[in-house]
């Protein structure tokens, strides 16, 4: 149970069991109230601009992650990583495809659901640095490693390649 307190009305929560699907759950027996987390959604993309490929260096070594966030309330799929890509990259872009969905347990929002888009570059202009640090252009046969413990990006990356 993550929250002790109604944060409604401040009532202290019970666990109860919630009729929508039986399952207990933290419950207000004040007003109502039902705690029922949702796993954060996270976007990753593989963003293809002049030919090449797109990638940030957050740790600033050698190792490389795909621009993405998780998505903030008010928030589209879309309009996030439009705007994680322009934080992190300069570039604006079209998404041209789903390429992955999965839940990813162990991301540093706990277990998320990740969204893998491939996109492409529409203007804007390319940073040498973003938001998420250092950003390089590859080409396809010449990418730098992903951060290992990154496995969202591993397997974004993967099905890019496999697509
Ligand atoms: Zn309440």
């Amino acid at each position: 149970m993550e929250y002790k307190y109604c944060p409604m009305c401040t009532t202290p929560l019970v666990l109860a069991v919630d009729p929508f699907d039986d399952r207990e759950r933290a419950t207000c027996p004040g007003c109502g109230w039902i705690h029922r987390p949702a796993h954060p959604i996270g976007v990753l993309a593989v963003l293809e601009h002049e030919g090449g490929i797109v990638l940030t260096h957050p740790l600033g070594d050698g190792y490389a992650a795909l621009p993405g966030l998780f998505v903030d309330r008010g928030e589209t799929v879309e309009s996030g990583i439009a705007r994680a890509v322009r934080e992190q990259t300069g570039l604006e872009i079209a998404v041209l495809a789903d390429i992955a969905r999965f839940t990813q347990p162990g991301t540093p929002l706990g277990t998320a659901v990740i969204v893998g888009v491939r996109a492409h570059s529409i203007g804007g202009s390319l940073l040498t640095r973003g938001s998420d640090g250092e950003v390089g252009l590859y080409a396809r046969d010449a990418l730098p490693e992903i951060i290992p413990v990154r496995a969202a990006n591993l397997r974004v990356m993967a099905a890019w390649l496999e697509g």
